[in-house]
């Protein structure tokens, strides 16, 4: 049964065999291991990870792949299709105590929330492996002081060691999608890099201070922080958010007052 891709569900499906070989042999599946994948789509990387001999849980939205994944994968009894959508789906549920790995070749224009949901639950997994575009990974794995350094590399510091581990050229998908992407690695942290008191705190301070990114720290966060509490935790309040490290952002938001 042929499937029409849909734009709206952010759908390009993953035609190349040398990169879902390299995607395959990079997240070394071991038997018995329990996997969520994340818009399994028509099964390009299903097929290959039910084949490692993983138990497996895909989340698709489309209630037509969904019918086309149940007769595809009818004889995998380690295989369980969840008709749902990823962004409200309850992750944890699945866990069952042990730890979840994670991967999707995720439709684009839902990444960064899903993400987030995901992280939500990091307690309960292991580590998570996405196919975003090469921009997004980039920003992720922004280091302070680079133009791509922005809020999203410094909550997803927070939650995970982000890592890029191979570029993908447009044609190898279907459609051909306008921009690069990328696979990369997030491997949530067990322990906090940094003393939060509260991760909300964190992304505000972190959100005002890029929303105005040209501006100093003294200015941006004016309203949150006064210049002599930012020079009283040794940070310089003439500097910009992109030269501001996560260690320094966790202790700015330790400053702010519950709203
Ligand atoms: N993994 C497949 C398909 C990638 S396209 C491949 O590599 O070829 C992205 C997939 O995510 C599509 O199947 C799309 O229907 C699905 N999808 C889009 N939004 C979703 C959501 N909110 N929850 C779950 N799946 C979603």
């Amino acid at each position: 049964m042929a499937h029409t891709p849909r734009k709206r569900f952010g759908q390009n499906f993953l035609h190349d065999h040398n990169i879902i070989y390299n995607i395959i042999s990079s997240i070394q599946a071991e038997p018995g291991q329990h996997w969520v994948e994340i818009g399994p789509g028509q099964g390009a990387l299903t097929e290959p990870l039910l084949n490692e001999g993983v138990r497996l849980d895909v989340v698709e939205l489309d209630r037509d792949l969904v019918v086309l994944l149940r007769e595809k994968f009818k004889q995998y009894p380690d295989l369980n299709i969840h008709s749902a959508d990823a962004l409200r789906f309850d992750f944890s549920s699945l866990a069952d105590g042990g730890k979840l790995r994670v991967i999707g070749n995720l439709p684009y224009n839902i990444s960064t929330p899903l993400m987030f949901h995901l992280l939500d639950n990091a307690y309960c997994i292991e580590d998570m492996h996405f196919m975003l575009q090469k921009e997004v990974v980039d920003r992720i794995c922004a280091v302070p002081g680079s133009k791509k350094y922005g809020r999203l590399s410094v909550m997803m510091q927070y939650y995970c060691q982000p890592e890029l581990l191979f570029e993908v050229p447009p044609e190898s998908f279907d459609p051909i999608p306008q921009v690069m992407s990328a696979i990369v690695r997030l491997v949530p942290h067990r322990q906090p890099p940094v003393a939060v008191n509260d991760v909300s705190k964190l992304n505000r301070v972190v959100t005002q201070a890029f929303s105005q990114r040209r501006k100093t720290l003294r200015n941006s966060l004016k309203k949150l922080i006064t210049e002599e509490e930012i020079t009283a935790l040794g940070i310089d309040p003439t500097l910009r958010a992109e030269n501001i490290s996560l260690v320094e952002f966790a202790s700015l938001s330790n400053l702010l007052q519950e709203e």
